[in-house]
């Protein structure tokens, strides 16, 4: 670690591998004898042109992309999403939206804006606790599209299942468990992520849209809101944010470097175990999420009352280990535990948790 550095466990934006911040850093004032920085580039200049390029040859290799999606680097985060895909999809006017928790839940009334849109399975009335199952999925085969949000990044819940839609197309928002796992894209219409969680940083957000779904805009939607747009120019109808792109392709080399999603899978896995069993042997900590469907990337827990998980915040952070207060909407304690967070962030956690068990019980 390099000085002064802490284990940081933000849900986002979040932790960044070490190695990409020191090739940024070793790049900045002069990238590739360029003699000006990345940021500084003119967005049509070949030095960038072939960040872009590779950068987007990279996520294609990584995630296995099939010839028939495009790969759009956008602005507005996940966010912007909510609003672009039922502006995009909406055709005969009917979608459908599994409600697993915050993001899902706001995705859901902006799309309720454009159209006819219906609850296909909801957790709400159980704190967003768990994932519905496939036999629970009430799905319209009419609809335009169903909508799902992949990694509850807020409840700690996560899809361990691609739903069967009959042909539907599925949008997920992967916003916060994107690179962390093989996925395999071709069951998916549009695949969405914001890059500051799993990606990089702030100001690109990632979508990866099948090409058959381009083209069907409402006429009057906004010019940069039309997902063909940005395909037909390669994300270049504007200027694109060209140094989170840049980020990006840095995080992906990394990735690459170390032996692509598979290797990120083992490596995710077993630091949600160590934390899970640690947790399910505690009798001082609880856990809510549903235990089949827990997050690999945001565990969240909680100690006996709302004291103590304010003690646990203040103290983990003077310890080294920062962000571990819960989201305001669940309170109690987040680990987001991203591919960036190395194996002994996390048995720096397990060691604290441990001691602040013992001193507190
Ligand atoms: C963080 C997050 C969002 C919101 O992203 P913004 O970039 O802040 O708009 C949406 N969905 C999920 C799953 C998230 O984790």
């Amino acid at each position: 670690m390099a000085e002064n550095r802490i284990f940081n466990f933000s849900a986002g934006p979040s932790m960044l591998p070490l190695e990409v911040l020191q090739k940024a850093q070793s790049q900045m004032l002069n990238y590739e004898g360029s003699g000006m920085s990345v940021m500084e580039m003119s967005h049509r200049s070949k030095a960038y042109d072939e960040i872009i390029t590779t950068t987007q040859a990279r996520l294609r290799r990584i995630l296995n992309i099939p010839d028939n999606y495009k790969v759009l680097f956008m602005q507005g985060g996940g966010t912007m999403q909510f609003s672009m895909v039922p502006l995009n999809l909406l055709q005969k006017g009917k979608a459908d939206y599994i409600l697993t928790g915050y993001f899902a839940e706001k995705a859901y009334k902006e799309a309720c804006k454009f159209g006819d849109i219906k609850v296909a399975a909801s957790s709400k009335e159980q704190d967003f606790t768990f994932i519905p199952k496939q036999e629970d999925l009430n799905l319209d085969p009419e609809a335009d599209y169903v909508y799902l949000c992949a990694n509850n990044t807020i409840y700690g819940t996560e899809w361990q299942y691609v739903p069967e839609t009959n042909g539907v197309p599925i949008v997920a928002d992967m916003s916060s468990d994107i690179l962390s796992k093989p996925i395999d894209v071709s069951k998916f219409g549009i695949i969405f992520a914001g890059a500051q969680k799993n990606m990089g940083c702030a100001g690109l957000t990632v979508g990866i849209v099948r090409e058959d779904l381009l083209g069907n805009a409402k006429e009057n939607t906004p010019v940069l809101l039309d997902y063909k747009t940005l395909a037909d120019k390669d994300s270049m109808y504007n200027t694109p944010p060209t140094y989170a792109i840049y980020i990006l392709g840095l995080v992906l080399e990394w990735i690459e470097n170390m032996g692509g999603v598979e290797v990120m899978q083992e490596k995710n896995k077993k630091k949600a175990a160590m934390l899970y069993d640690y947790l399910d042997s505690s009798d001082f900590y609880t856990t809510t999420a549903n235990k089949e469907d827990r997050s690999m990337m945001n565990v969240t827990f909680r100690s006996p009352n709302a004291e103590l998980d304010a003690k646990f915040a203040k103290e983990s952070a003077a310890a080294g280990m920062s962000n571990l207060k819960g989201h305001r909407a669940v309170g109690g304690m987040r680990a987001s535990i991203y591919n960036a967070m190395p194996i002994e962030g996390v048995e720096k956690l397990i060691d604290f948790m441990k001691k602040f068990e013992a001193e507190n019980k």
